[in-house]
């Protein structure tokens, strides 16, 4: 993790995120998840061609890149050679290899880029004749240094963005077991059973108490809802006491109004630039010492149809400083009121 986020390999970086992830067999693996800073996003092919690429290097020009290559980054086979690789799907590779030749990189703004593969001579390749079509892409730098299966992608546009992020939090695996009681009595519940499947790699990564997930920003969901509808969670037998407790509490939201009253700082703040300047703590904010770099913090996001909370959503996007619901809801009075006087005048 240390070579892209504090040296720097793929560019400066500002925010990271990971996961580990174990399949049936074989060694686990991490999808981890770089955000550069502004200056560093990849903006040009030229800029991609340095960074990432999907072509064998010749043997001529790096002996030792043209052995990593080909023996950890070549899809396949797949397709007439295999058809019954994994990657397989009504009768195409899921992952659209082999790819086709292209003299230039090209920025794709719907997925991935489409990386330049210069048509070559074919390299056997475990006795099959591979070409640049089959590379997965690859930077130069993590590929000499640790020698193993590094895939590098670019991601610029929002859908490879969200796919990437869903992706990297899909949860852990599970696995139908048969179990046999030794009875010929069958029972659909007892025989199968939905379970959690731990392979022996990842027994042993938490047995040893490694990470298995972890991120560089802490996310601060902001809430929104209406007056006296804050959430409350009852337990069986202490409904009355999550009354009172709910009574007592002050929510994110209503502690905003409050701050908003008395801190004029604040007021010259949106709700969700508050997390930025100011802790939750003890049903209060609380202006901060330090910190407050490494959050991102977002408003709940809220289906049109629920309209009350979906108009006071974008409210609280736009209005600085609002010191209560009666705040908010005379704002939007006194918009309307001047958005139809000035309709008025136009009209005069
Ligand atoms: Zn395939």
């Amino acid at each position: 993790m240390d070579d892209p986020i504090v040296h720097g390999a793929l560019g400066n970086s500002i925010a990271q995120v990971y996961t580990i992830e174990f399949q049936k067999h074989g060694l686990p693996h991490a999808h981890i998840l770089i955000v550069l800073r502004a200056a560093d996003k990849f903006s040009t092919s030229q800029h991609i061609d340095r960074f990432v690429r999907a072509e064998i290097t010749s043997s001529i020009e790096n002996l030792r890149l043209h052995e990593i290559i080909t023996k950890c980054l070549m899809h396949g086979p797949c397709c007439i050679d295999n058809p019954g690789s994994p990657c397989m799907e009504a009768g195409q590779c899921k992952k659209m290899f082999p790819k086709e030749f292209r003299t230039e990189t090209t920025m794709n703004v719907s997925v991935y880029p489409l990386y330049r593969r210069c048509p070559n001579d074919t390299t056997f390749v475990l006795g099959r004749e591979m070409d640049n079509r089959f590379v997965v892409p690859y930077n130069t730098y993590l590929l000499l240094k640790y020698n193993t299966h590094i895939y590098v992608e670019v991601c610029i546009s929002l859908r490879a963005v969200k796919y990437i992020y869903k992706y990297i939090y899909k949860g852990f695996d599970y696995s139908n077991m048969v179990s046999s009681a030794g009875q010929v009595q069958y029972n659909e519940i007892a025989n199968y059973i939905d379970a959690r499947y731990v392979s022996a790699p990842e027994a042993m990564w938490r047995l040893l108490g490694s990470h298995m997930h972890d991120r560089s920003h802490a996310l601060m969901r902001l809430p929104v809802h209406l007056p006296n509808q804050k959430r409350v969670t009852f337990k069986d037998g202490h409904e009355e006491e999550a009354l009172q407790d709910a009574r007592s509490r002050q929510t994110m939201l209503e502690s905003w109004f409050q701050l908003n009253q008395s801190d004029p700082d604040a007021q010259t703040l949106l709700n969700s630039d508050i997390p930025y300047n100011y802790v939750h703590y003890h049903n209060n904010w609380k202006r901060r010492k330090r910190g407050g770099k490494k959050i991102v913090a977002r408003v709940y996001v809220l289906n049109v149809k629920d309209a009350e909370r979906f108009y006071l959503r974008m409210l609280l996007l736009h209005v600085l400083g609002a010191a209560s619901y009666k705040f908010l809801r005379m704002l939007t009075t006194s918009f309307l009121a001047l958005q139809s006087k000035q309709l008025f005048t136009v009209t005069c």
